[in-house]
This record gives C-alpha cells, structure tokens and sequence, in this order.
C-alpha cells in the first residue's frame, strides 16, 4: 500500500492562517511584528528563501525589513547592524540568512543576536533551552517537523527515531525534540557505519543531509514514517530531497513530499516565532 503522504504545504497554510488573524488582533492594540533579515553575498538559493520568507511576511502582515550586503561586507558592518536591530523596538524578529560570505565569523554574528529576538533559535542560549527543556525558540525547521508528525498523530514515545544529519540547526535540535517527546533516539552522520542497518531499525526516519536518493526503499522498514528534510537541486533544475521518493513510498507507512514537505512548514514556523517575539 503507498504510504500517506504528509502535506507540508496545506497544514502550513493553515498555520499561516492562524498567524494573520493573530497579527490583525494584535494590530487592534497599535503592535505589529517585525521581522528584520539580513542577507549578505551572492548565494542565488539565500535570495530565493529570503523571497519566500518576505513574501509570507507580507500574506500574514507581519512587517519585513530586508537589509541586503554584498560579498565584500565586513564583519564590523554585519555587528554594527545586528546591534542596531536589537536596540529596534520596531523589529522584534531578526534573522541572518546562512551562509555568511567568508572570512564572516558566522558563529559571531549569530551569538550577537538577542536571544528574545532570535526567531531562527539559533542563539547558543535558545539551543541551551532546547537542551534541558526551558522555554526558548525553537529552530523553524525542526519546528516544522514536529508539527508534521503531531498534525499527522504519528506516534514518537517509546518509537525509534533516527535522525541523519547533526548540524546544529537541523539535526541536533531535531533529535533533541523527538527525545524529548519520549523517541528512543539515534543519530548518524557522515562516519556512520552501516547507515542502512540502523535505518532499517527506525519507525521515524528522517533525513537531513542533502544528498538526493540517500535514502533508498530497502533502507526503510515497512510502516515507517519517514520525513525528508533535504533539499536538492537537480541537474533540470528539479528540487529533491535526501530520499527516493518513488521507492520509499511504496514501503513507508507515511512520507514528506520535496517540495510540499517541510520547506512550507519552515517558514509557518518562523512567522509563528515573530508573532511570539513580539508578544512576549
Ligand atoms: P549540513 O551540511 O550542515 O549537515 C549535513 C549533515 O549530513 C552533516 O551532519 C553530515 O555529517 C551528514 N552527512 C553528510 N553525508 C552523509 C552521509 N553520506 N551519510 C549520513 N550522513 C551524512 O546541512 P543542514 O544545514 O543540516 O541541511 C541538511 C539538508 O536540509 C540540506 O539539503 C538543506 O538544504 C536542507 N534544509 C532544508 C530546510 C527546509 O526548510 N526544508 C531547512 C534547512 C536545511
């Protein structure tokens, strides 16, 4: 039987929808959320999301500012701007589109960020929360993810999960989040051996490594959920994720669609943290 396919883009609309009638209450007491986002360099894929997430700002009324630099910017520019916008009572939300051009010292301008603005959650002090559990904001990916799976009741307690990929903005927090939900964790990466063996094993699978046809169907058990993070821009252009979508959805219980996954649910769950940032 083909697996359900879990869709991304009609629960991120609905979330989407909840944020503009929740930005047009708030407006009714003179707040209107701000989201700041800063892009620098020539990346053509940075642009393309920075479109979107601007884009979504302005269906759901949340106010964008795009501070665009080029390649050549210097870090003191990029400091001088993040302190700037966190002194910005107009801007609660701001956002530093990766990567940063080199010689950026990324890490430095992101730890500049104030963590009550830090929608991305990528501030050492939001990923402190995540770790023991305190309140915090929580990466918009591995958000999205989580709504997914609880939209869709896919059980996590007591489940095992394996997460491929551990950046520090998708696959670490992930894995934390579904540990924190009761999953019996795993996590492989590059050095993992054997990945196929402990793939076999998961009840949630879910990819982030971005590498097209990674996962293949004999690395899937049969009735898994599986969910495909990865994002993959084909020689026509075509956009993939880490997973063969064809193969594995005839042995998965439940699958993310690339695109229509968990691309959509990323930004729901950024404009869902602006909203936050601005309220709280
Ligand atoms: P990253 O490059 O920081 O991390 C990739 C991870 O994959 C690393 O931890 C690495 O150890 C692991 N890896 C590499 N080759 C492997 C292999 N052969 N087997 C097992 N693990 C391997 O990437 P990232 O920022 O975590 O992003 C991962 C993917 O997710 C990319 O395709 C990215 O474009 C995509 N992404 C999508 C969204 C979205 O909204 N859909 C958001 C963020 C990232």
């Amino acid at each position: 039987m083909a697996a359900q396919i879990l869709d991304g883009k009609s629960l991120a609309a609905a979330v989407r929808l909840a944020v503009k009638e929740s930005v047009s209450r708030l407006a009714q007491r003179g707040i209107r959320p701000g989201l700041a986002v800063i892009l620098a360099g020539d990346d053509p894929a940075s642009r393309v999301y920075v479109r979107h997430k601007t884009l979504a700002c302005e269906e759901t009324g949340v106010q964008s500012r795009v501070l665009t630099f080029d390649r050549s910017v210097s870090q003191n520019q990029l400091v001088e701007t993040v302190e700037a916008l966190n002194a910005d009572p107009a801007i609660h939300g701001i956002l530093v589109q990766l990567p940063l051009p080199r010689p950026i010292d990324a890490a430095r301008v992101l730890a500049l960020v104030s963590p009550a603005k830090d929608v991305d959650g990528f501030h050492a002090m939001n990923l402190g929360a995540l770790v023991t559990g305190a309140p915090g904001f929580v990466p918009c990916t591995p958000a999205g993810v989580m709504r997914l799976l609880a939209h869709a009741q896919v059980p996590i307690a007591g489940r095992h999960a394996v997460v491929i990929g551990r950046s520090n903005i998708v696959g670490k927090p992930l894995a934390l989040l579904l540990l924190q939900k009761d999953a019996t964790v795993t996590i492989c990466h590059s050095k993992t051996r054997e990945l196929e063996k402990v793939t076999r094993g998961a009840d949630i699978l879910i990819a982030a490594v971005g590498r097209a046809k990674l996962v293949t169907g004999d690395m899937v058990k049969s009735g898994a959920c599986v969910i495909d993070v990865g994002v993959n821009r084909g020689a026509d252009g075509k956009l993939a994720g880490d997973v063969d979508f064809d193969a594995v959805k005839n042995v998965a219980g439940s699958i993310t669609p690339v695109p229509g996954g968990v691309g959509p649910m990323t930004i729901a769950m950024l404009l869902e943290n602006c909203l936050r940032a601005a309220t709280s």
